[in-house]
């Protein structure tokens, strides 16, 4: 292979794309009970996951971190019971030792615990044996901790490596949530066959870190005050309802539990909990609802 993209052959910048792609589309012909919109409600508990695998192990940058755990994810359980919302809550595997009783906390109030990495690792910077080895040790923690094994995996930042698809497969998980070719579920395929994954697609407008995020050092601002995200997210929910699809949201205790910003995060669940046919789920409630279309 030659090195610059400009020289490949057609084999060559084809196979790339093709090694992971999206099949076939799952949008349902209807939601269960004849709901007009699925909404997944997500929250990466990556508390001081983050600072830890950047080597970040000074007190200042945890604090940050561990105000998810302790204030961040008390209010979230709170106001998602307000709305009596399901929602999935993907944990690295050391955030979830760190933080003893928080996943079955989840659990207890009938939330999904998923599979986010070992100590929210680059799976890009690993060898093929340090991504499985990490991958298959994070479960076994969170099926310690929550009572059974994880179905789905969100990558820590979403990177997928070569051979993230091919260990998500081992480890016989039924989606991945990682990916962003769709509004809507899809099938994976790797090399043009396809999985039976599902990919319940992410994107980094319905994120919240993109939005708040700091860092004192570099010029990485907020750039969106908490009642502009609300406008963006409302009007995501609102195309996603009139499409018949699926409003998807990914958040982080340490980010969205302040207090300015889950104010906007309750005045959008009273939105979307105001219109008829709203079905809250969890990523892997949706995902079987929508695997139906796979038989
Ligand atoms: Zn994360």
């Amino acid at each position: 292979m030659t090195d610059q993209p400009w020289q490949w052959d057609e084999k060559t910048w084809r196979g790339h794309v093709e090694h992971v792609r999206a099949g076939r589309p799952l949008r349902p012909a209807a939601w269960p009970g004849g709901a007009k919109v699925a909404v997944a409600l997500s929250f990466d508990s990556d508390h001081e996951t983050p600072a830890l695998r950047d080597g970040d192990v000074l007190p200042g940058k945890l604090a940050q971190g561990e105000y998810g755990a302790r204030v961040g994810v008390p209010r979230i359980l709170k106001l998602l019971r307000k709305y009596n919302a399901p929602a999935s809550f993907f944990v690295p595997a050391v955030s979830a030792l760190l933080h003893e009783g928080e996943v079955k906390s989840y659990v207890d109030a009938g939330h999904e615990v998923a599979l986010h990495g070992w100590i929210h690792e680059r799976n890009t910077a690993l060898t093929e044996t340090e991504e499985r080895d990490l991958a298959f040790r994070a479960a076994d923690v969170l099926e310690g901790l929550a009572g059974t094994r994880p179905v789905g995996i969100r990558t820590p930042s979403w990177d997928f490596s070569a051979h993230t698809l091919a260990i998500t497969r081992e480890l016989g998980l039924t989606y991945d949530s990682s990916l962003m070719a769709d509004d809507d579920c899809y099938e994976l395929l790797e090399n043009g066959e396809p999985t039976g994954v599902v990919e319940l697609p992410v994107e980094w407008i319905r994120d919240d870190a993109p939005y708040f995020m700091m860092d004192r050092f570099a010029s990485l601002r907020p750039y969106t005050p908490p009642r502009g995200v609300l406008s963006i997210w409302r009007d995501e929910f609102d195309a996603a309802y009139a499409d018949g699809g699926i409003f998807q949201l990914t958040m982080h205790p340490h980010i969205i539990g302040h207090r300015s910003r889950l104010t906007v995060l309750d005045e959008l669940l009273d939105h979307i909990a105001g219109h008829d046919g709203v079905w809250f789920a969890t990523h892997a409630q949706i995902v079987d609802h929508v695997r139906q279309e796979l038989k």
